[in-house]
C-alpha cells in the first residue's frame, strides 16, 4: 500500500509551493489507491504559530485535497502533531545509544566553532566526530543518564549513501562529508532530521515526496533509517516554484507586486479586509499575500482551476495539455513526468485557466458561486428571492467570458444591484462630450417608446436611430453605458439596459442628465 505524507510546519500561511508539493503527494496517492497523511511538524516552538494551522487545513479542504489520516480526521498512527510525539523520538534516540549507533556529545558551541575554524585554516572540509564516537554503548547510555546532553548519530565510516531520487536521479554522498548529526538536543527535543525519520517510519510512509530544499537532508535521514533498522522509503524531491519571470524562489516579498490597486479594491469590495485598513496594510497582509492560497480564494478563483494550475507546475501530461480535469490528472499523474528543473509561477496563465474553468461551469453553478461574493459586497441580502435570482442569472449570463473569477461580477455588474457610482473620468469623456447631452435626450424618448424592453428590440431601434440621424452606434452606446451604469466597462449595453428594465433605465438617464 502506497502511503505518502505532507508535513507542513505551521510557521506561516499555505504557500503555493507547499500546496503544489502536497498536491503531487495527493495525486500520486490517489492514482495508486494509497493513503495520504497530513502531519503537522510543530516542534519548533519559537517559529510555530498555532493560528496558522486553521488556514492550512481550510485551504486544503477548499481545494479538495483531502487527507486520509491527520488532524481532525485521526487515524491509526495518531497523534499527527510532532509536538505530541516527543516520547517516540526520545525512545528511538536511546535505542540508538544502546545499539551503538549514537553517542552523547559534550562539546560546547565555542569548541565546535573553534574546530570548524581550525579545519577551515587547514583547508579541510569540516565534519564533526565527537569524542564518544567510539565509546562502548553501555557507557554512552550511562553517560547520558548521568548528564543529559545532545545525542549524535554515528555516520558509518567509509560508506556511500545512495539516494535514488525519483525526480532528481541518483545522488551519492560519501560519509566522510557527513558530520555526526545531532538527533536530540540537550533539552531532549528532537531535530527535524530525526523526528521526520521516526515519524515517517512509524507512519509506514512508502514515498517521501517533498521540496527539493530537503534533498541535502536526505543522506543523514537515510543513515538514521539504517541505524534504526527501518526500511528506507522512496524519495522524490520536487523542484522549487520560482516567482513570475524570475530566477528567484516564489516568496511573499516577490508576490507583493500583484497586490495592485485593482486587486485591493476587489478585496475591499468583498470585505476580505477591514474597512479601516490602509492600502499599505493590505499589501503587507501575510495571510492574503498572492503567494498564499487564501488570496485566490478571497478573489473567487475556482478551486478546480487552481488544482489544475498547481498540478501543471512542473508536471505535464504531454507536451501541450493545459486544461487537465482532475480525474484525468489522477489517472495519469506520475513522478517520471515531473520536471527536475524549477517551475515558474505565471499569474496570467492562472487567470486564463480560471476563466476556462469558469466558462465550462453550468450557469446555475456560476449563479450559486457569485451569490456569496455579491452578499459580501452588500449587493444582495441574506435571502435571495426568485426575482433576485433571476436577475443574478441574467447578469452572470451577460458577463459571459468576462467572468473569470467570482469577484469579476463586482467589476462588471455591481451597478445592476445598486445605484450607479459615476466615475468622474467616464462622465468627462462620455457625458460631457460635444453632442452627448442631445444624444441622451434623444435616447430618453427612444427608450420610453421601446416595447418590449428587450435587448433585441433595443438594439434594432437604436441602430435605426443611428442610421436615420447619421450618428455612430459607438457614440450612442458610450453615452448610454455611462449614463446607466456610471462606468465605461461592463456587459453589452443592450443586454444591460434590458436587465435593468425600462423604469430603472429612465431614472438613471434622468440622473445622468443632471450631472
Ligand atoms: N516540516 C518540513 C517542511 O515544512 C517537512 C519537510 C519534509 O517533508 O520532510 O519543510
Amino acid at each position: 500500500m502506497i502511503r505518502t505524507r505532507f508535513a507542513p510546519s505551521p510557521t506561516g500561511y499555505l504557500h503555493i509551493g507547499g500546496v503544489r508539493t502536497a498536491l503531487f503527494n495527493w495525486l500520486f496517492t490517489r492514482r495508486h489507491g494509497g493513503q495520504f497523511v497530513l502531519r503537522i511538524d510543530d516542534t519548533d516552538a519559537v517559529r510555530n504559530r498555532p493560528e496558522a494551522l486553521k488556514p492550512i487545513l481550510e485551504g486544503f479542504r477548499w481545494l479538495g485535497i483531502n487527507w486520509d489520516e491527520g488532524p481532525e480526521v485521526g487515524g491509526s498512527c495518531a497523534p499527527y502533531f510532532q509536538a505530541q510525539r516527543q516520547s517516540l523520538y526520545t525512545d528511538a534516540a536511546l535505542r540508538l545509544l544502546e545499539t551503538g549507533h549514537a553517542y552523547p556529545c559534550y562539546r560546547t558551541k565555542e569548541e565546535l566553532e573553534a574546530e570548524r575554524k581550525d579545519a577551515e585554516k587547514a583547508k579541510k572540509s569540516y565534519v564533526h566526530r565527537g569524542e564518544h564516537r567510539n565509546t562502548r554503548p553501555a557507557e554512552c547510555v550511562r553517560l547520558h543518564k548521568e548528564r543529559a546532553t545532545v545525542i549524535r548519530l554515528k555516520a558509518p565510516e567509509d560508506y556511500t549513501v545512495v539516494v535514488d531520487d525519483l525526480i532528481c536521479g541518483k545522488v551519492e554522498v560519501r560519509t566522510d562529508v557527513i558530520g555526526d548529526a545531532v538527533i536530540l538536543r540537550a533539552d531532549g527535543r528532537a531535530l527535524y532530521n530525526f523526528a521526520t525519520v521516526v515519524d515517517d517510519a512509524a507512519m509506514n510512509i512508502t514515498h517521501v515526496i517533498r521540496a527539493k530544499e530537503h534533498l541535502s537532508n536526505t543522506p543523514v535521514q537515510v543513515l538514521a533509517y539504517q541505524a534504526l533498522g527501518y526500511p528506507v522509503p522512496k524519495f522524490a524531491h520536487v523542484p522549487v516554484v520560482n516567482a513570475p519571470k524570475s530566477k528567484d524562489k516564489l516568496s511573499k516579498r516577490k508576490m507583493k507586486q500583484f497586490m495592485t490597486p485593482e486587486v485591493i479594491a476587489q478585496l475591499r469590495a468583498v470585505h476580505a479586509v477591514p474597512t479601516e485598513a490602509s492600502d499599505e496594510e493590505i499589501k503587507n497582509r501575510e495571510d492574503l499575500n498572492p503567494a498564499t492560497v487564501a488570496f485566490y480564494q478571497a478573489l473567487g478563483y475556482l478551486p478546480a482551476a487552481l488544482v489544475n494550475y498547481f498540478g501543471r507546475l512542473g508536471w505535464s501530461l504531454d507536451d501541450k495539455a493545459e486544461i487537465i480535469p482532475l480525474d484525468q490528472m489522477i489517472a495519469n499523474f506520475g513522478l517520471e513526468r515531473v520536471n527536475a528543473s524549477p517551475a515558474s509561477f505565471d499569474p496570467e496563465k492562472l487567470l486564463w485557466l480560471a476563466g476556462e474553468y469558469m466558462r465550462m461551469l453550468p450557469l446555475v453553478d456560476k449563479v450559486n458561486g457569485v451569490i456569496p461574493f455579491l452578499r459580501r459586497a452588500g449587493l444582495v441580502g441574506d435571502t435571495i428571492d426568485e426575482a433576485t435570482r433571476s436577475k443574478i442569472r441574467q447578469v452572470v449570463d451577460a458577463c459571459g467570458d468576462r467572468l473569470k473569477i467570482y469577484t469579476d461580477v463586482l467589476q462588471y455588474g455591481a451597478f445592476f444591484f445598486r445605484d450607479p457610482v459615476y466615475d468622474p473620468q467616464a462622465v468627462q469623456k462620455r457625458l460631457k462630450k460635444e453632442g452627448a447631452p442631445q444624444l441622451l435626450r434623444d435616447m430618453e424618448g427612444l427608450l420610453q417608446g421601446a416595447d418590449p424592453f428587450t435587448a433585441t428590440q433595443l438594439e434594432s431601434r437604436i441602430k435605426d436611430f443611428c442610421e436615420k440621424n447619421g450618428v455612430k452606434l459607438g457614440d450612442v452606446n458610450h453615452v448610454l453605458r455611462v449614463a446607466t451604469t456610471g462606468v465605461m466597462i461592463g456587459p453589452g449595453v443592450f443586454e444591460s439596459l434590458a436587465i435593468l428594465g425600462k423604469e430603472e433605465v429612465l431614472t438613471r438617464v434622468k440622473t445622468a442628465k443632471g450631472i
